[in-house]
């Protein structure tokens, strides 16, 4: 599903998507969590949905990638959304990675 650095990394990791927080059984051993329209790993909180953002493997050490927080936030801006997280009519590929794929 996505290259990490290590099978450590991904035997952990739990991909956030667009519903996430409903599916808790799939989550409940997992102890990082990946936001793939951010780019960004984190440690959840409590609540299930926001984390804490890491920046290098907790099990190899590793940097992890640069999130892209910013330019989502930019990039969705400039299409005119103010409050692109909060906003439910924002285009689909925004929810997850595909946002980040060229169009050939
Ligand atoms: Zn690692």
């Amino acid at each position: 599903m996505v290259n990490v650095c290590c099978s450590d990394m991904s035997n952990h990791l739990y991909l956030i998507s667009r519903n996430n927080g409903n599916n808790n059984s799939e989550k409940h051993d997992k102890v990082i969590y990946y936001s793939s329209r951010f780019n960004e790993y984190g440690i959840p909180l409590d609540d299930g949905i926001s984390y804490i953002l890491i920046e290098y493997c907790p099990w190899c050490g590793q940097k992890l990638p640069n999130s892209l927080r910013e330019k989502w936030f930019a990039e969705l801006e400039k299409l005119g959304y103010e409050t692109p997280l909060f906003d439910d009519n924002i285009p689909e590929k925004y929810m997850s990675s595909l946002c980040w794929k060229k169009d050939d």
